[in-house]
């Protein structure tokens, strides 16, 4: 009982300064690397629920490390969020996207709106409106074509500043969506007043959905709810037909999932297009 104990308390120590070993690297590595040479952009389709045409892509950062190989984003976003290295791979990640944007127009592809992930250190940052204001008439992009994805932690922190940051992105012309509906503390009389354009239902409502028909309703419930606040519905996680069917039944605006693509390099994306529209 003892010795197990010991063993187990052995496990924790090296777990946790196995963790914190990790973290200190992270850290390191996040202040040394070129973003150009480390970062590479992935892109997620989205599709509309009712004739299932491709609207849009949600850009998901990742990172594959010289020397740490591949870091999941849910990895080092947290660690980026706490050392301020955020904001920089945010602007850097914005300039990216510009960038891919105007590339898409010059080919002829249109991919509809992009939605770009904010932190919640980004949304308090005081040149950030300004710094993707820049980045907009730089690359002369049409600012409608991007949207940010707050969560309802981001805003929660530094209420004031946060909702002034999220206002001047909209005077931009930017949309907003609320990430991870569902999964935060917020009362739905405090989300009435929230100036966002979308909200993002999160994947967590899919889960067992298909043999679940108490589940079900509850998804198009909150779907509804959605609805009653004008809002723009978005359901991701979709990954079978079995759950497309089932928001298919719903009020929900926007679909995104495995089923119909993961998220892809621009090439992959293109090729994509190509065999979507043919189906
Ligand atoms: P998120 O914003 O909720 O992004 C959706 C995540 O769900 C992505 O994971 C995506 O690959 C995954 N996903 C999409 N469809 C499905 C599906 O059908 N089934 C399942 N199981 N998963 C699906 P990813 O790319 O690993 O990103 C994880 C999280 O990391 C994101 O969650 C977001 O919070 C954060 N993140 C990713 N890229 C960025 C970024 O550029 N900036 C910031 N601030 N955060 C980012
Ligand atoms: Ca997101
Ligand atoms: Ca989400
Ligand atoms: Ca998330």
């Amino acid at each position: 009982m003892h010795g197990e104990e010991l063993i187990n308390d052995y496990a924790m120590f090296k777990d946790k300064t196995h963790k914190e070993g990790l973290r200190d690297k992270l850290i390191e590595r996040l202040r040394l690397i070129e973003y150009d040479e480390e970062f590479v952009v992935k892109y997620q389709p989205k599709i509309s629920n009712i004739h299932h045409d491709f609207v849009g892509v949600e850009a998901l950062i990742r990172w594959n490390d010289d020397q740490l190989g591949f870091i999941p984003p849910n990895q080092f976003i947290p660690v980026a969020e706490k050392t301020g290295e955020i904001h920089p791979i945010t602007i850097w990640l914005i300039e990216h996207v510009c960038k891919q944007i105007k590339e898409w127009q010059v080919a002829g592809f249109n991919v509809g709106k992009v939605a770009i992930n904010l932190s919640n250190r980004t949304l308090t940052e005081d040149t950030f409106v300004v710094d993707v204001e820049n980045i907009i008439n730089r690359y002369q992009v049409d600012p409608s074509l991007l949207e940010f994805e707050i969560t309802e932690s981001s805003i929660i922190d530094d209420e004031k500043i946060a909702l002034m940051t999220v206002k001047s992105l909209r005077e931009l012309g930017a949309t907003i969506a609320l990430d991870d509906f569902g999964t935060g503390f917020s009362s739905l009389t405090y989300l009435r007043k929230l100036p966002i354009d979308k909200m993002k239902i999160d994947k967590s409502f899919l889960d067992g959905i298909v043999e679940d028909s108490l589940a079900q309703q509850f998804l198009a419930d909150v779907i509804n709810l959605g609805s009653t606040l004008s809002l723009g519905v978005v359901v991701e996680g979709v990954e079978n037909e079995e759950e497309l069917n089932i928001i298919g039944q719903t009020s929900a605006d926007e679909i995104q999932g495995f089923y119909f693509g993961k998220p892809m390099s621009s090439d992959e994306l293109i090729s994509w297009d190509t065999s979507y529209n043919e189906k």
